[in-house]
């Protein structure tokens, strides 16, 4: 399943700079770069995630958070707001925006984010998630497999759970660099130490007695698939 990323912005080689980056993971993005084609994108159909700048040329990026809530749609939304914004960047997170990064930001730091909120409406609505014989309550954070509970380390949860949430994907290294290792996202997580972690879930899932999902996939990353 793709990902739809509306992305409203009038600077146009940031869009632009965002857009190229995130489609590179397989994002699907279409951009905006005015309030009125905001509005016509969204009227044509529903985007999983909404990347919104506050100030458009034309109206004011909370106008369309209230928009979206009217609506009942389900996009997360992340604030794109310069650094003296942060009265309106308050107003906006008040409105129903997820998450904000400050301009200007990392392009790591917000695929991070991204990653973040994309699993959290995921699940959300449904604390327990099922892959065949795994079982897990993303809230107590306990992950069951043929029943029986399985100790993992937080690192090794989150792996697990951004694998089920992109079950049959390819998932580049990076990818998991910024997803599971967010907080270091400005930093190069090593290929080893995925590796070395990505191995001891493997060891701990097998060892449980559940089938073998994790896949390599050559000089790319990772699949887990049934
Ligand atoms: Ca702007």
């Amino acid at each position: 399943m793709r990902i739809n990323i509306l992305i409203v912005e009038d600077e146009r080689n940031l869009a632009e700079e965002v857009s190229s980056y995130l489609e590179h993971f397989q994002y699907q993005c279409r951009i905006a770069m005015t309030y009125a084609d905001a509005l016509e994108a969204l009227s044509e159909k529903q985007y999983d995630i909404i990347l919104l700048d506050l100030r458009l040329p034309d109206g004011h990026g909370t106008d369309l958070i209230n928009h979206i809530k009217r609506k009942k749609f389900e996009s997360g939304i992340i604030i794109l707001s310069a650094i003296d914004e942060l009265d309106m960047r308050v107003q906006a997170l008040n409105a129903g925006a997820d998450d904000y990064l400050v301009k200007p930001f990392h392009m790591s730091e917000l695929n991070a984010r991204l990653n973040a909120l994309v699993r959290r409406n995921k699940f959300k609505g449904n604390n327990d998630i099922e892959f065949f014989e795994i079982k897990a309550d993303t809230v107590k954070k306990i992950v069951l497999v043929n029943d029986k509970p399985l100790p993992l380390t937080q690192k090794e949860y989150e792996l697990l759970m951004y694998f089920i949430s992109n079950a049959g994907k390819v998932i580049t290294k990076d990818a998991i660099s910024f997803s599971v290792w967010s907080s270091h996202s400005d930093m190069d997580v090593s290929n080893e130490i995925i590796y070395t972690h990505i191995k001891n879930l493997r060891k701990k899932l097998l060892q449980a007695g559940c089938n073998d999902y994790i896949r390599s996939v050559y000089g790319v990353g990772y699949k887990f698939q049934a």
